[in-house]
């Protein structure tokens, strides 16, 4: 396992620690600080000044975080656990990014970078060995397409399979085409073909890249190793829970116990909400079947890993221009974007597992992928009602004004997508959107002026992992080149923080238990070198993350 955090010494089960602070940010109205937290077996027995803790029986005093700032340890409802190992892999995305072991990648700024780094990575392999990359981002090179011509450069004889940044793209060389029986005759929608019907390498959305069998991308194998990887960029900043926002093996025994000897080892520095992959990429199966067994699931949930969520999947991505849009559509033309589920493949999924009690997140990133959640939702409760279901419309990139308030009154919760702002806003306003829309864009003023519960979450790979700067993008709304965009969809860094924490916890159906520092809950925090209540918010991104601690065991940053 690759850069474990180091491990701790076990503390007796019924010893009261007192860890003072610098302060203790609560996120918690009815206490909002201390001068220090009260520790007893994993959960926090109460916050207050060192007097008022002393009152509560014998205690130890560790004066370990006495120049830190404890806050809640953070909480990310959309990520991916796989992307932890990614790093095996080469990197290949435009902006600069750090690795779980704290080693800084730069980013490819060219094609002709991309070309280079993936022949320095080819030059490293073992004969045969395929040649895989991930982070490959074209919109940041206009009028340039990476193909299999480019690819067959770096290796004519060598598969090459390219995933790219949204995750819904993938390019692959001549190679790999041959390998997999990929020609002019395949009739898949997503392979791209040239003006000679021959394809081009690129291959657009699950379906299409899931005819690539020979070098695993959608399907490998369960690989213990990424969740190490996964927990330690977490810690790195200061999240203790995450999400595995559609984990493919829940319904592998093998895998499943796995996940478990990993994650509920006391020396894994991180909670996971595992989401099943539900329908909705090609198909939703034996539905009678899963949503029988996910229940089944939600009762073998512990204290580290939980379990009762599906990944539903609705459009694709905004700059792949593959997700759905209502008028006026997209900027440059009328492309449409596709369907993932058809309209009665998704209300049957839905309902399905809203029968059984299930947790269910979303993927919408156009209005129109938002408007046909809201259409069937509403027809879910009629036939089954259920009341604080906390249905979540995932990313809700482009959800309107009108759909916030749809929301507001079917109980569903969203989840913003943030971070677009900074990596994409430019362009989403330049070329993909116009000014009118990309303003409007991960509406988070709206969300909360209507009344709905939101988070704001990184998609890792998509993005990295850091809820400190997720929770600037949406305060600030600075895109990557220093433009404001939208600065009446801009929060509070107050309700920005509260978005990264409890928000997230709260759609988890997670919030009596993590979120904020309140007696009872679990000694979950993320240890900072200043208070982020008292940050602008750009400066949220300049925090030091010390370490973690998480159910009162002790887990420190890389580096
Ligand atoms: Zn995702």
């Amino acid at each position: 396992m690759q850069s474990r955090p180091q491990k701790d010494v076990v503390m007796p089960a019924d010893e009261q620690v007192i860890y003072p602070a610098a302060l203790v940010r609560t996120l918690d109205p009815a206490q909002p600080t201390g001068e220090a937290i009260l520790v007893r077996d994993g959960r926090i027995r109460a916050v207050g000044t060192l007097a008022e803790l002393e009152s509560y029986g014998p205690s130890r005093v560790d004066d370990r975080y006495a120049e830190s700032v404890i806050f809640p340890g953070m909480v990310e409802a959309h990520s991916h656990a796989y992307s932890g190992g990614l790093w095996t892999q080469t990197y290949i995305g435009y902006y600069p990014r750090k690795d779980p072991s704290g080693t800084m990648w730069t980013g490819c700024t060219s094609l002709d970078e991309v070309i280079t780094r993936l022949q320095e990575a080819e030059a490293r392999l073992e004969p045969g060995q395929p040649l895989r990359a991930w982070g490959l981002d074209p919109i940041f090179f206009p009028g340039q397409r990476l193909d299999r011509h480019h690819l067959d450069s770096v290796s004519a004889t060598r598969p090459i399979f390219i995933m790219h940044q949204s995750g819904h793209l993938a390019t692959i060389n001549s190679e790999l085409l041959r390998r997999e029986g990929i020609d002019r005759n395949t009739t898949m929608p997503g392979v791209v073909k040239d003006a000679d019907g021959q394809p081009t390498g690129e291959l657009q959305e699950p379906p299409a890249i899931a005819l690539v069998k020979s070098v695993p991308a959608m399907s490998a194998p369960f690989d213990g190793s990424a969740l190490g990887g996964f927990a330690a960029d977490a810690c790195n900043h200061g999240v203790t829970t995450a999400t595995d926002l559609g984990n493919p093996y829940l319904f592998d025994d093998a895998a499943l116990a796995e996940h478990r000897e990993i994650i509920d080892d006391a020396d894994f520095p991180l909670r996971l909400s595992l989401f099943h992959l539900g329908g909705g990429r090609g198909g939703g199966g034996d539905l009678a079947a899963s949503s029988a067994q996910l229940a089944e699931l939600m009762d073998t949930s512990s204290d580290k890993m939980h379990l009762g969520g599906v990944k539903l999947f609705l459009d694709g991505s905004i700059q792949g221009f593959t997700a759905r849009l209502q008028e006026p559509g997209y900027l440059p033309d009328d492309r449409k974007g596709v369907w993932l589920s058809s309209p009665e493949e998704f209300h049957a999924a839905f309902l399905a597992y809203h029968s059984v009690g299930a947790n269910i997140h979303v993927h919408c990133n156009g209005d129109e992928a938002t408007e046909l959640f809201l259409d069937t939702i509403e027809r879910v409760l009629a036939e089954v009602p259920r009341r604080d279901h906390r249905h979540t419309i995932t990313h809700s990139q482009l959800s309107t004004p009108a759909q916030y308030r749809r929301m507001r009154a079917l109980g569903v919760c969203a989840n913003i997508f943030s971070n677009h702002i900074w990596y994409w806003g430019d362009q989403h306003r330049d070329m993909i959107l116009g000014p009118d829309r990309a303003k409007r864009m991960n509406a988070a003023a709206t969300a909360l002026r209507s009344g709905v519960p939101i988070s704001l979450h990184c998609d890792t790979p998509v993005t990295p992992l850091d809820s400190l700067a997720t929770a600037s993008y949406a305060a600030e709304r600075a895109t990557s080149s220093g433009q404001i965009l939208g600065a009446d969809e801009r929060i509070s860094v107050a309700e920005a923080l509260e978005a990264v924490t409890l928000g997230a916890a709260y759609m988890l159906r997670l919030d009596h238990l993590i979120g904020s520092l309140e007696a009872g809950k679990f000694a979950d925090f993320a240890i900072l070198d200043r208070d982020p209540l008292s940050c602008g918010p750009a400066e949220l991104r300049d925090i030091v993350v010390r370490g973690t601690v998480v159910g009162g065991r002790h887990f420190p940053a890389a580096g």
